[in-house]
């Protein structure tokens, strides 16, 4: 019994979600509305130049987030 509530505590830490611009899941990381965006890419797009093609790619993930589709 012990076991298993130990095993299962491990596997929540463990599973984590899926974040939402390198769409890997991870423990670590912030929530943005409903979606969640894992640390590194959160970092990521803290260090990235809005010039940089990269930006685009992260705005592109988010923009996933705020969709508007989910309120019709
Ligand atoms: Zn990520």
């Amino acid at each position: 019994m012990e076991v298993e509530m130990l095993n299962s505590t491990a596997a929540k830490d463990l599973v984590g979600e899926a974040c939402v611009v390198c769409e890997e899941v991870k423990s670590v990381g912030i929530h943005l509305y409903t979606a969640f965006i894992c640390k590194e890419c959160e970092k990521d797009i803290i260090h990235t130049d809005t010039d940089n093609p990269k930006y685009k790619y992260y705005l592109k993930q988010l923009k996933k987030v705020n969709n508007p589709e989910i309120y019709s």
